[in-house]
């Protein structure tokens, strides 16, 4: 999607844009120029900045080449849950998710191709991991669902471990955050985690973001099954780095808990969940399994889910059903695969 040639400016952060227009003795206040044009109005030529000099604007386009993402594949479900497949330049394939809210959509974004940690819930981890996205391939995933119109949250929840690829993540984060771009906030991102306990105090150290960390298992013999990465980072230790990681003042950890039929979904799990969250600013979301030919999970039935989240209000931890969209083009959660469905499209 670029010119091998030329290095992408969307993978350059704010202080390597300065860094940058400082080496080629132009004035660095230019970089908010760029910024604007770029994130800020989609502009993806360097001719269309009228108010850089052509001078400029010729350094630049010696240098550099703007990345502009079109999907190859659009799918929108009945819901208006829309999948968009997006192509890269090595051919190799990533998956967003924008999933409308009220009228404030929200875009799910991946952060890689595939995903080591082969949670056993999710087509994702099926594959392994091909490799890391870079900064621009993260970010041009929301740049080319803005033009579908406004996006009001973000979410790294896609294909992919966030914090597995976390320098390309924190800078991708650092650009969507810019005041002339995209000016996401940090309280309009949230990052969700399988548990990487050293990066999730790494990513608390150089970025602000929401914090999500999926958890489904409150025993580590469940949870070393489901999710292998446990097994390094067992739930003590998780939990402990959950209560040490500093938030802000109102923040609160969302705890993600997809509910399996017969596997996670009873009392017994429930009252091991409010124990595991006791101390902890923290929300749960209650996802249903979707269930799908490659996997013999099945989905839990509505009372054992209305149960479970019953048992969790009854203990004023903030347990929030969230719906799954967009199966119908598998979309959901877990159900991302980077590659295009044997349907018809
Ligand atoms: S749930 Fe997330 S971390 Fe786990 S395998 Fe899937 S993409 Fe990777």
């Amino acid at each position: 999607m670029s010119n091998n040639q030329l290095i992408d400016i969307k993978n350059l952060s704010f202080p390597e844009l300065t860094k940058m227009l400082a080496g080629l003795g132009k004035e660095t206040f230019r970089a908010k120029q760029i910024v604007k044009w770029i994130y800020g109005r989609g502009v993806v030529s360097f001719d269309e900045m009228t108010d850089l000099s052509k001078g400029l604007r010729e350094d630049l386009k010696q240098r550099f080449s703007i990345s502009d993402w079109t999907p190859e594949v659009v799918e929108t479900s009945k819901d208006g849950t829309r999948k968009y497949l997006y192509r890269l330049n090595d051919q190799e394939t990533v998956e967003s998710v924008r999933i409308p809210m009220d009228g404030k959509d929200t875009l799910c974004i991946s952060t890689q191709v595939g995903c080591a940690m082969q949670c056993q819930f999710c087509l994702t981890g099926t594959f392994g991991l091909t490799r890391n996205l870079e900064a621009s391939e993260i970010v041009n995933q929301v740049c080319a669902s803005l033009k579908d119109g406004p996006l009001h949250n973000i979410v790294l929840m896609g294909m992919g471990e966030p914090l597995h690829n976390l320098d390309n993540v924190i800078k991708a984060l650092e650009i969507l955050y810019l005041d002339d771009g995209c000016g996401y906030g940090a309280r309009r991102v949230t990052l969700s985690t399988s548990g990487l306990v050293p990066q999730m105090f790494e990513l608390a150290k150089r970025i602000k973001v929401g914090l999500a960390v999926s958890l489904n298992a409150t025993t580590d013999e469940l949870r070393d099954q489901l999710m292998p990465i446990n097994k390094k980072y067992p739930l003590a230790e998780l939990m402990k780095a959950c209560k040490d990681i500093p938030l802000e003042p109102r923040q609160r950890i969302t705890f993600e808990y997809i509910l399996i039929g017969g596997v996670n979904d009873t009392r017994t799990d429930a009252k091991r969940l409010v124990k595991l969250l006791h101390g902890l600013r923290a929300k749960v979301n209650l996802i249903s399994f979707n269930e799908h030919p490659e996997s013999d999970f099945k989905r839990p039935s509505a009372s054992a889910v209305d149960e479970f989240q019953r048992y969790l209000l009854d203990r004023d931890i903030v347990a929030i059903k969230r719906a799954s969209k967009g199966q119908d083009i598998s979309a959901a959660c877990g159900q991302l695969k980077g590659k295009l469905e044997k349907r018809e499209l």
